[in-house]
């Protein structure tokens, strides 16, 4: 690969900084190692750039982010920053990178790892081997049609109300990627709403039905009703490839499917934008979890999340799946041998520092690939 593609790397708040110091260790290996190098620029955002700039995210940071070939993010937000004004709390840093940079297309994967079976709140039969992924669309939907809001009704009593509207082009872009991703993948995809009891749904059904047929009919495509689908998350997940859904009900079953894994400290996620004329995506990598104020500054927090979230980047914005797969195989290796922070902590196990977690991880990709 050429050396120029550009990543942003921001690490923001709390245990953000620390999980990343310890995957910027990974980046600068795979550029000593594999020929894998990048143009890394690292810049504040949320409360970090509150205070230095007093703004979540300056607009040299957001020119940045738009400049790059993908950006890494940590984690945001603080007790330290609950009075701030609403516009320049850590969220809104992160909300503005979002809607800037048009990434509507959230993708979540549940996977498990051999070692952290019984993190999982289900069987281990039920969850073992699993390898799903959950597309979320992220910029439309409920959370953003009008009209919402509170009103008086003409009979004197009040009433809240909002509008779930898509588009076709809505329907069509986010089922594109999850059709694009499942022909990576094992080539099937569930497309999930309430086609039942909402026109929006009989609506996103037809859509995405007549995509599969001109576009994607070598891949699997099942329909299914957002109740049904919760349900079948957690009575038989493997049969999922690829999900497709919308802002609302995705929310809701990627944090369902999330907690088939385990621990919070494991779980990436990448924000994917449209491509443009050169097919160059817009996107963002970052753990699932917040910045955890709670073991900020101890040492304490797993790196992992945010490893997989850099492996995700080298897989779906640089068509690297040979270094994601050995990225991945990293973690699953150094969890097997038993070394473990201490969120992931089992009986028998070694709980070790943030940094001692990034030791085993390097020691691992030098052994996988000696
Ligand atoms: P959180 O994810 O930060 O923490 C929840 C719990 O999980 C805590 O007990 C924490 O110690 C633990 N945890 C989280 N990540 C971990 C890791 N990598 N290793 C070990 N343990 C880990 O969620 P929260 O406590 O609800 O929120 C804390 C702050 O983070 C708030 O300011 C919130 O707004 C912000 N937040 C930011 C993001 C983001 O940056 N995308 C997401 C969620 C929450």
């Amino acid at each position: 690969m050429s050396a120029n593609k550009k990543l942003l790397v921001l690490p923001g708040d709390g245990i953000g900084p620390e999980v990343m110091e310890q995957v910027v260790r990974v980046v600068d290996w795979f550029g000593a190692n594999r020929a894998v190098g990048f143009d890394v620029k690292q810049d504040l955002v949320g409360g970090a750039a509150y205070d230095e700039h007093g703004t979540p995210l300056t607009d040299d940071t957001l020119a940045a982010a738009m400049d790059a070939d993908a950006v890494l993010f940590g984690s945001i937000g603080g007790p330290k920053y609950d009075d701030a004004p609403r516009d320049k709390r850590p969220e809104a840093g992160l909300l503005k990178l979002r809607k800037e940079m048009e990434l509507f297309a959230n993708l979540r994967p549940a996977l498990t790892f051999e070692g952290l079976l019984d993190a999982s709140s289900l069987k281990e039969d039920v969850v073992k081997g699993l390898d799903m992924l959950i597309v979320r669309e992220l910029t439309g939907g409920i959370y953003f049609g009008e009209p919402r809001g509170v009103e008086t009704m003409a009979n004197g009593k009040r009433r809240g109300f909002d509008t779930q509207t898509y588009d076709e082009d809505e329907i069509r872009r986010v089922a594109a990627v999850g059709f694009e991703l499942a022909r990576e993948r094992r080539h099937k995809v569930h497309s999930v709403e309430k086609a039942n009891v909402m026109e929006s749904g009989v609506f996103w059904r037809e859509i995405v039905t007549d995509l599969h047929r001109e576009s994607y009919a070598d891949v699997e495509l099942e329909h299914m009703y957002a109740d049904n689908c919760a349900m079948q998350l957690v009575r038989n997940p493997k049969q999922f490839d690829v999900i497709v859904t919308d802002n609302l009900f995705g929310d809701i079953l990627s944090d369902c499917a999330a907690m088939l894994t385990g621990s919070i400290g494991m779980l990436p996620s990448a924000s994917l934008g449209a491509p443009d004329e050169t097919g160059r995506r817009k996107a963002l990598y970052e753990p699932v979890h917040g910045s955890a104020p709670d073991i900020a500054g101890e040492g304490k927090a797993n790196p992992c999340a945010c490893l997989l979230s850099y492996s995700m980047m080298l897989r779906y914005s640089f068509g690297l799946s040979e270094e994601a797969d050995l990225v991945d195989q990293a973690v699953a290796n150094v969890l097997r041998s038993g070394v473990r922070t201490p969120d992931i902590m089992g009986d028998g196990d070694t709980a070790v520092s943030t940094e001692a977690m990034g030791d085993a991880l390097l020691q691992e990709l030098d052994r996988l690939s000696a």
